[in-house]
């Protein structure tokens, strides 16, 4: 019996919501896999953490996460709760950096036509990958701060070559898994860091001769992917422009909720649905789990054993096959199904398809 540790960080607003269901869905997978089996251990961290302890991710956090096979992360950070400097506290921005997360990747997949606001759009029709680095690019300079009286404020877009070759080859690898077509989003006509971004691309793309690549700049890609979003397989492209891309493409097939999104290391990797803490609607049971129920799906294919890959399976089959009846809908989705029905729909899914 293989047994795997999985680091759980509930954090602040919908977070603890979403996890809780998040983990009935693996463990309703994990009684139906041989041979595999998972620990739970829950830390705090995030900005509920800070207002107790000043830290929110406190040293023992970090280090047994760090230890842990795999990170399932919930949401973390409050508008009201911020440093000195007046930006939020972002402990999952931390892990992303200090455990050299670089690699984003966040699926974005319509289940239903009913909750795209595009019109005409049949189920499986978006399909695509947003690869976003997570490591420097415009974030970089998050940690700076301005003098008390300063006039002017300017932040770094940081590219690096090692940075960049190494989420392009992680791009790559996923286009090759998929339908192999790799499309870079830049701003390579303005910016002279976007045009080196550029440059590195095309070299590393020479090792890739089976994947065909495009290249678009990042204002026309916003239009794009409004208006034939079909067409994408998987984007790849710095850390900002990931991150507006990213909610801009989950509009696309439902809202946050349905964004599940993994950030990818050498060694470690944390899972998270690509929503914040989500205070608007916190503590009302009415999150849709189903973002992070698919994250927790990526984990599973990311332990890379055959089991867990089955279990990766068998959620995402369950959560298609609810999401397919167009009377499973949360209140984001315009329905009426609160959290914990929704983890209940696709639970009971996950028990039928158990072997
Ligand atoms: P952050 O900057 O921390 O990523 P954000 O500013 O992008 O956060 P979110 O917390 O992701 O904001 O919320 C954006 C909107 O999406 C809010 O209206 C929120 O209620 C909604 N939302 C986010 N997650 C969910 C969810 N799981 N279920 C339903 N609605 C959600």
């Amino acid at each position: 019996m293989k047994t795997f540790r999985i680091a759980v960080l509930p954090g602040d607003g919908i977070g603890p919501e979403v996890i809780a269901e998040a983990v009935r869905a693996l463990r309703a997978v994990e009684s139906g896999l041989d041979s595999v089996s998972f620990r739970l251990e829950e830390y705090p961290a995030g900005a509920g953490e800070y207002l107790k302890s000043g830290d929110p991710l406190p040293p023992e956090t970090f280090e047994r996460v760090r230890q842990a096979d795999a990170i399932l992360l919930g949401a973390m950070g409050l508008p009201d709760v911020r440093r000195p400097s007046g930006v939020e506290i972002a402990p999952q921005l931390d892990l992303r950096e200090r455990l050299e997360l670089y690699c984003g990747l966040r699926p974005v997949y319509l289940f239903h036509p009913s909750h795209s606001p595009l019109k005409n759009r049949e189920a499986g029709e978006i399909d695509f990958v947003i690869v976003r680095e997570s490591t420097e690019g415009l974030f970089s300079s998050r940690r700076q701060t301005l003098a008390d009286h300063a006039t002017e404020a300017a932040d770094r877009m940081l590219i690096t070559r090692a940075g960049a070759e190494r989420v392009f080859h992680a791009a790559f690898a996923e286009a090759r898994r998929r339908r192999r077509l790799l499309t870079l989003v830049d701003k390579a006509n303005v910016l002279p860091s976007m045009a080196y971004f550029r440059k590195i691309f095309d070299e590393v793309s020479a090792a890739y001769p089976d994947v065909r690549t495009e290249r678009v700049y990042v204002d026309a890609a916003a239009l794009y992917l409004v208006g034939r979003p079909h067409t994408f397989d998987v984007l790849v492209t710095e850390n900002m422009f990931g991150d507006i891309l990213s909610d801009l493409a989950a509009a696309l097939v439902g809202g946050m909720g349905m964004a599940p999104s993994a950030d990818i290391g050498e060694r470690h990797a944390v899972f998270q649905p690509a929503h914040g803490s989500a205070p608007d609607i916190a503590g009302r049971g009415i999150a849709n789990p189903v973002a992070a129920i698919l994250s927790t799906a990526m984990l599973l294919d990311w332990l890379g054993h055959a089991e867990t890959r089955r279990g990766a399976e068998i959620i995402r089959r369950a959560a298609a096959r609810v999401l397919a009846d167009g009377r499973n809908r949360t209140r984001d989705l315009g329905g009426s199904l609160t959290g914990a029905e929704m983890g209940d729909r696709v639970i009971a899914a996950i028990e039928d398809g158990r072997p």
